[in-house]
């Protein structure tokens, strides 16, 4: 403060004036943000939320005569034109009500917009329908008294999922401005075509539009694949609004339909374009309060997600794409889906979906688990998966190479180990370093697939285990009996990290598997599953498929009922439980039995 006054003595007395004014405004301003969130709409009724933003009881604080739905006013800009935002939740079981999606809802001069229809709704026509919803807003002054001459309103989609064009067959006497990339088979009549840039098409009357003229308040869709193909973002630049669907802010954008590098395309083009606006404000679909999952930061107390939010959202999509920042499990969507954050933004991606077909970069990226998945969603369902896993006292990394190997990295207090060594793809042992420090670093070679020892000549171990010598083809190594163990001191909880060895014979060759008896946690190669990329020159005889079987299933019984969770060298999962893993083995075993097993 004493450093800001003392100046301003020396200023004379206009300069004084003006900074008092300008004070005043950033006051007023800071009073009254240009973006309201929690300005109920006259006539409906707020929501109800717990403290980490879910929704509690019926999603409203009293009986609703709207059904399901509320809204809130959140600008009225100096043309008079209004933003909403309307709500919709949804009940579900055991009374358990959740937020379905956020509409919006732009006034221009001659004409609104409907931005995106939420789910389908229980409602009755004429009295608390989604179209009737919008046209009490649109005939109302925001003191409650009726509008003289109301706008007529249009509508536009974000993206083609169910809870986002739920009400679209409600519109069918107005148009509907439809993604098309993301065009539906038997599309109605008044569905527009819509596409950033525009231009011919298949679809509508042959040509997309890319802009949506209200009446002094011009929209642009912005193309932010790939949640969906066609995910269309809505770009109103006069008043820095940016309506997103699920593309992002919307919680956790999901990522899985399409490679993150189209992901990392897409913010970086939104960063782009919103460039010369800094206080533009993003609009999403889902969550836009949600405390819980580390959102307690940008959003919250009816503050927008904001430029910062899009910035720290494409460090995050950078990051990943170069290995730098670490994902986790993400615990209640699918045991492929892992979340990775960074400040203000996060996404949830898979493994497998990093790059697109023909594309390269990077080749290693790596997940932590069990991660804080669990600490992170006080408040928030989960499943039973991410209640085992989240007991380990090892965390370890899963690192998924080019090649389609799975390398785990476990580290103790003493020492670290690589359990497979990838494809050989160059940068390894810097990265192997990022995530363990120089902790003295062992390898064990599982099996005789070139992705298992590709990338020993770039680590230089100290031991090189493996189950028998002729895995690794007079390499230099130490041979681990069943039995025998590797001791890594002492894990993170304070345990020792001790790994017990078991071999088996599949393909010719002595397997090894590495079990975590502590943490209950199995490590196992590339004899149960089919890779989801080919081996490079690798066509591995199958010697006795009869005898494999036996071998697999004898090994297997031997570490019945000693592990809660397993680990392949095929696999990007976050978790296989010990059923479903044995019945891997046992068709894997049939299908061997049958003459076919593993293709080469
Ligand atoms: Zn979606
Ligand atoms: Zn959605």
């Amino acid at each position: 403060m004493r450093a800001r006054i003392r100046p301003i003595h020396r200023f004379p007395i206009q300069t004084f004036t003006v900074l008092a004014v300008l004070c005043t405004c950033l006051w007023a301003g800071a009073q009254q943000p240009r973006i309201q969130y929690y300005q109920l709409v006259k006539g409906f009724v707020a929501e109800s939320k717990t403290p980490y933003g879910w929704a509690k009881g019926t999603g409203f604080v009293s009986e609703n005569p709207w059904g399901q739905y509320t809204a809130y006013l959140m600008a009225t800009n100096a043309q008079g034109q209004r933003t909403f935002r309307i709500e919709h939740y949804l009940p579900n079981k055991d009374n358990l009500t959740s937020q379905g999606s956020t509409m919006y809802l732009f006034e221009g001069s001659s004409r609104a917009l409907l931005i995106d229809t939420a789910n389908p709704a229980k409602a009755t026509e004429g009295v608390n329908d989604l179209k009737t919803v919008v046209r009490y807003l649109l005939g109302h002054e925001n003191d409650g008294s009726v509008r003289a001459h109301p706008l007529d309103f249009v509508v536009a989609n974000t993206h083609n999922h169910p809870d986002h064009i739920g009400e679209n067959a409600r519109m069918s006497d107005r148009t509907v401005y439809y993604m098309d990339l993301d065009w539906p088979a038997q599309a109605p009549p008044n569905y527009v075509p819509i596409r950033e840039g525009g231009g011919p098409t298949n679809h509508g009357n042959g040509t997309a539009v890319s802009q949506i003229d209200l009446g002094n308040r011009l929209i642009s869709a912005v193309a932010v694949p790939p949640h969906s193909t066609g995910s269309t973002a809505y770009f109103d630049a006069e008043n820095r609004m940016l309506v997103t669907g699920d593309a992002i802010g919307s919680a956790w954008p999901y990522l899985q339909m399409g490679p993150l590098t189209r992901f990392d395309q897409s913010i970086h083009h939104i960063e782009e374009l919103t460039r010369p606006y800094p206080d533009i404000a993003v609009f999403p679909a889902h969550f836009y309060q949600v405390a819980a999952w580390s959102r307690g930061r940008a959003p919250l107390n009816g503050r927008p997600l904001d430029r910062q939010y899009i910035t720290d959202m494409a460090a995050l999509a950078d990051g990943v794409l170069a290995g730098t920042i670490v994902g986790e499990p993400f615990g209640v969507s699918s045991l492929e889906s892992y979340w990775a954050n960074h400040d203000t933004a996060h996404f949830v991606y898979t493994l497998p979906n990093i790059f697109g077909a023909g594309e390269a970069g990077f080749p290693y990226h790596a997940v932590h688990l069990p991660g804080n998945f669990k600490r992170d969603s006080v408040g928030a369902p989960m499943d039973p998966p991410m209640e085992t896993i989240s007991k380990f006292g090892a965390d370890f990394y899963l690192i998924r190479d080019n090649a389609g190997e799975s390398l785990f990295l476990l580290h103790g207090s003493t020492s670290a180990l690589l359990i497979g060594t990838g494809g050989s793809e160059p940068g390894l042992a810097a990265f192997v370093r990022s995530l363990v420090g120089d902790l003295p670093l062992d390898v064990a070679v599982l099996d005789k697939d070139p992705r298992q020892a590709g990338g020993i000549a770039q680590l230089n171990p100290r031991h090189v285990y493996v189950a028998a010598s002729s895995v690794l083809n007079g390499v230099p190594a130490t041979v681990i009996a069943d039995g025998a163990t590797i001791d890594l001191g002492l894990d993170p909880s304070g345990k020792p990290l001790v790994l017990e060895a078991a071999s088996f014979q599949s393909d010719g060759v002595t397997n090894l598997s590495l079990l975590n008896p502590t943490d209950r946690v199995l490590f196992a190669g590339n004899a149960f599953e089919k890779h989801d990329a080919p081996p490079r020159g690798f066509g591995p005889p199958r010697s006795n498929p009869e005898q494999d079987r036996a071998a697999r299933v004898a090994w297997l019984s031997t570490l019945k009922g000693r592990f809660d969770t397993v680990y392949l060298a095929t696999n990007t999962r976050w978790f296989t439980s010990p059923e479903t893993f044995e019945t891997t083995v046992s068709s894997a075993a049939a299908a061997s039995v049958g003459g076919g097993g593993r293709t080469p």
